[in-house]
């Protein structure tokens, strides 16, 4: 198996190929990281369209959004439902085959504004979320779907359930609440190789069915399609570095 420090020194960073603009050519970037994703899964004899690509927008100054948008991309992930508002209501109308996910922490105050906007919540935790989501969902009458975050490193300071509370957090998704539970998703620790987690999360959604395995971000994301990442969560690649203030 071929670890994500390899990756990196064969194959060149989108971002690094930057213009002068910062951010650089994001259809190009795109088409890199599309590139990437293709040939990390044919490494493992994967189709190419087995793998969704979801771009990262946090942060990002709007222009670079407006920029992949009309590169044809529809995928969008941010991680705090304010900004997303912000951002996102006013482009949903122009986009019917957009598809945003949140992928931060949810608080239960901001459920029926994550309902009304996204399509898909991967950051589920906890029962207390999951039993808000369900109420919400048949109050908006939207269909979103949902994914539980998992702490596959058991980090004290991440968000996602521990995997040993996983079980009882699927039950309560599913016969509790009837959402329409789909897949996991997780955040390996930095300071660790990544595959490992990639292939847990892997055997954890085999054991419970879930098809929809979301993991790898811009610095590690050939690694988990390796591992059988049905959906790669790139920012920086796509977008350039995030200027905070
Ligand atoms: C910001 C973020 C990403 C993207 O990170 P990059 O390193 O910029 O690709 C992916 N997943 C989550 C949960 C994030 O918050």
């Amino acid at each position: 198996m071929t670890d994500s420090k390899t990756d990196k020194s064969t194959v060149s960073s989108p971002a690094a190929s930057s213009g002068s603009e910062p951010g650089g050519d994001i259809a190009a970037n795109l088409a890199a990281v599309h590139a990437r994703i293709a040939a990390a899964a044919a490494d493992v004899g994967r189709a190419a369209d087995e793998v969704t690509l979801i771009a990262v927008s946090k942060i990002q100054p709007d222009d670079r959004v407006d920029a992949a948008l009309a590169a044809g991309h529809r995928v969008y992930g941010e991680n705090r439902v304010q900004e997303a508002m912000q951002r996102w209501t006013d482009r949903r109308a122009l986009y019917p085959d957009l598809r945003l996910h949140l992928i931060g922490p949810l608080q239960t105050n901001k459920v029926r504004d994550a309902v009304a906007l996204f399509d898909r919540i991967e950051s589920v935790d906890r029962p207390k979320l999951a039993r808000a989501l369900a109420k919400a969902i048949a109050e908006d009458g939207r269909a979103v779907d949902c994914l539980i975050q998992v702490n596959t490193g058991e980090e004290p300071q991440k968000a996602g359930v521990l995997p040993k509370d996983l079980e009882e957090l699927v039950r309560v998704c599913r016969d509790e609440c009837g959402l329409n539970l789909v897949g996991l998703m997780c955040i390996p620790p930095v300071e660790q190789q990544p595959a490992p987690h990639f292939a847990f999360l892997g055997e954890l959604a085999d054991r419970y069915g879930l098809p929809v395995r979301s993991m790898g971000m811009s610095g590690d994301f050939e690694t988990a399609i390796r591992q059988g990442a049905t959906h790669v969560r790139v920012g920086t690649g796509v977008f350039g570095h995030r200027e905070y203030d």
